[in-house]
C-alpha cells in the first residue's frame, strides 16, 4: 500500500489493522517518515518539524507488544515542542531551552505510548505558545503547506502544518487562547481544546496554568475524537485534572438515520457574527448552520454579553501567569546560562539573550499588572470580568442549548511579515480565548473555503461535555462531504 493511501484510512482503522497483524507493525511509521521527507517538513522547507528521531520510533514500533486494546498501535503522533518528551529535545521554540532534554516524560506522552503509539517528531511553535503565527520561534518561521508565502497559524503551528500536509494524522498541541483551533482553522483540519481538567497538564511546558490544556489535531473529526480518548482522564500528578468519567468520545461516529441530531440544541451567539464578519464566512456558517438543522437539530440565536471583554481581560491573566511561569528561566535551573557581573548580571544576560521580543512583552506585561500599585486596577478587576465571561456560557447552556456554532478567526491564514503591530496579531484569537477563559471545551473543524484557503468553524459545549460536541462535530462533517474543503 503507497504512503498516501494508508495514510487516507482512518487512524482507528489502521491501528486496527496494525495491532490485529493484518497490516505490518512499521507500515503506519514508515508512511509517515516517507512523507515528511516528500513533504520537507523540516528546517529548509514547511520548517514544521523542529527534531525528529526516526531511529527511536523505529524502535519503539519493533518493541510494541501488540494488543488489539492498543487504540493507536504503530501509529506515529507528532507533538509539540513544549510537551516533555525523553527522546528529543523539549525547547519552546526558545533559545533559552535550546537543547534542552527532559529527565521525564508528560503523562500524555505516556499515555500515547501505553496505546502503541510513537512519538518521531517535535514540532514547531512561536516562542512558548505565545503567538498566532509561529512567526515567533527561536527556529525560524513554519510555513503554510498550501501556500508557502502564508502562516498556518499559531501557537501550535508546526503541528497543525504537520498533518495538514499528511505526514500525520494526530497530532499534539496546546491551548491556551486559540493556538489548536485557530491553527486548525487555519490549515482545513480538526483541532480540539478539551475542557479544563479533562486532560493532564503534567510535562507541559507552562504558559498561562489556569488557561493551558493539551490539545489535539486530527485529519477527521473522528481522528482527534480517538486522540482525545487516548490522554484524556485524571491524572495524581496534576491535581487540576477532574476525576469525572471519560465517555465514548467515538459513540457518535456511525450514527445514521436522516435526523441524528434530533433534540440537540444549538445556539449561535449574536456577539460571534458581528457587522463586520467577512460576508463570505458569514455564508459558510449559515450553510452549516442549515446542514445542522436539517440533521434535526434547532438552531437559535443566543448572546454571550461579554465577549469584547475577552482579549483585554486574556492580555492581562495570560501575561500575569507567564510573568510568575517563565520566572524559573533563570540560567541555573535549565537550559541557557550566559554569564554577567555577579547572579543578577547571569540573570539579565540569560534572560535578555534567551527571551525573544513576544515573551520580553509579556513578561513586563505581566509583571507591570501584578504589580502592587496596579495589581487592583488591572489584575484583580480582570478576574472578575473573567467570571462573568464564564457566567455567560454557564447561562446559556442552563437555557437548554448543547452546542455553540461560531467561526473560528475572523480571517484565512493571512500572508507572513503581514501582522506586525502585536495588537491586530492579538485580535486572532477573539472567537477563541473566551473558551480558555472559561474553560468549557471548543473544537474547529472546516467548513469550507474562500479564495482557496480553509475556514474553521467553531463548534463549543459545556463542561465535561466533549462528547456532544463530538456528535454534532461528526454529523456536520459528514453533511458537508466535501463542501468542507472546496
Ligand atoms: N495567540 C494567543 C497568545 O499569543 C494564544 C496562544 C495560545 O493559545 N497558546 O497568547
Amino acid at each position: 500500500m503507497s504512503d498516501s493511501l494508508l495514510l487516507s484510512r482512518s487512524v482507528a482503522e489502521v491501528a486496527a489493522d496494525i495491532a490485529s497483524g493484518r497490516l505490518p507493525r512499521d507500515a503506519a511509521l514508515d508512511a509517515s517518515l516517507a512523507v515528511m521527507e516528500s513533504a520537507n517538513a523540516g528546517p529548509g522547507g514547511l520548517n514544521a518539524v523542529l527534531w525528529s528521531d526516526a531511529e527511536g520510533a523505529r524502535a519503539g514500533v519493533a518493541a510494541l507488544t501488540l494488543n488489539p486494546e492498543q487504540r493507536l498501535a504503530g501509529i506515529a503522533v507528532a507533538v509539540k515542542d513544549n510537551i516533555a518528551t525523553r527522546t528529543m529535545p523539549t525547547t519552546c521554540g526558545s533559545k533559552i531551552l535550546e537543547g534542552y532534554v527532559s529527565p521525564f516524560e508528560a503523562t500524555v506522552i505516556a499515555r500515547l505510548r501505553a496505546a502503541g503509539a510513537v512519538i518521531p517528531m517535535k514540532t514547531n511553535m512561536d516562542e512558548f505558545a505565545m503567538g498566532s503565527s509561529t512567526e515567533n520561534s527561536a527556529y525560524g518561521v513554519t510555513r503554510h503547506p498550501m501556500d508557502h508565502t502564508r502562516v498556518p497559524g499559531g501557537s501550535s503551528g508546526g503541528s497543525a502544518a504537520v498533518v495538514a500536509a499528511g505526514v500525520t494524522r494526530i497530532a499534539l498541541g496546546s491551548e491556551t487562547g486559540g493556538s489548536v483551533r485557530q491553527p486548525a482553522a487555519f490549515c482545513g483540519i480538526v483541532g480540539v481544546k478539551p475542557t479544563y481538567g479533562r486532560v493532564s497538564r503534567h510535562g507541559l511546558v507552562a504558559f498561562a496554568s489556569s488557561l493551558d490544556q493539551v490539545g489535539v489535531f486530527g485529519t477527521t473529526v473522528d481522528d482527534a475524537a480517538l486522540g482525545l480518548q487516548v490522554i484524556a482522564g485524571v491524572d495524581p500528578l496534576d491535581s487540576t485534572t477532574l476525576d469525572v468519567p471519560v465517555a465514548d468520545y467515538r459513540a457518535a461516529r456511525g450514527a445514521t438515520g436522516d435526523q441524528p441530531l434530533a433534540g440537540v440544541v444549538i445556539g449561535r451567539p449574536v456577539e460571534y457574527f458581528p457587522e463586520s464578519l467577512d460576508p463570505r464566512m458569514r455564508a459558510l456558517l449559515d450553510r452549516s448552520a442549515d446542514h445542522l438543522r436539517a440533521l434535526g437539530a434547532e438552531v437559535r440565536d443566543v448572546s454571550l454579553p461579554h465577549t469584547s471583554l475577552a482579549i483585554p481581560v486574556y492580555y492581562i491573566v495570560a501575561p500575569a501567569e507567564a510573568s510568575s511561569n517563565l520566572a524559573r528561566f533563570d540560567g541555573v535551573r535549565y537550559g541557557l546560562r550566559v554569564e554577567g557581573d555577579g547572579l543578577r548580571g547571569m540573570y539579565e544576560a540569560t534572560r535578555s539573550q534567551g527571551f525573544g521580543p513576544e515573551v520580553t512583552r509579556r513578561i513586563l506585561l505581566g509583571t507591570y499588572v501584578l504589580s502592587a500599585g496596579y495589581y487592583d486596577a488591572y489584575y484583580k478587576r480582570a478576574m472578575a470580568v473573567r467570571r462573568l465571561i464564564a457566567d455567560d456560557f454557564t447561562k446559556v447552556f442552563a437555557g437548554g442549548v448543547h452546542v455553540l456554532l461560531t467561526p473560528t478567526t475572523p480571517s484565512t491564514a493571512f500572508v507572513a511579515g503581514s501582522r506586525s503591530d502585536p495588537y491586530e496579531m492579538y485580535m486572532s484569537d477573539i472567537f477563541t480565548a473566551t473558551a480558555n477563559l472559561a474553560g468549557v471545551p471548543a473544537m474547529s473543524q472546516p467548513i469550507g473555503r474562500i479564495d482557496g484557503l480553509p475556514v474553521g468553524g467553531q463548534l463549543l459545549a459545556s463542561h465535561f461535555d466533549e462528547a456532544t460536541m463530538f456528535r454534532v462535530g461528526y454529523a456536520l462533517e459528514r453533511a458537508l462531504g466535501t463542501e468542507a474543503h472546496t
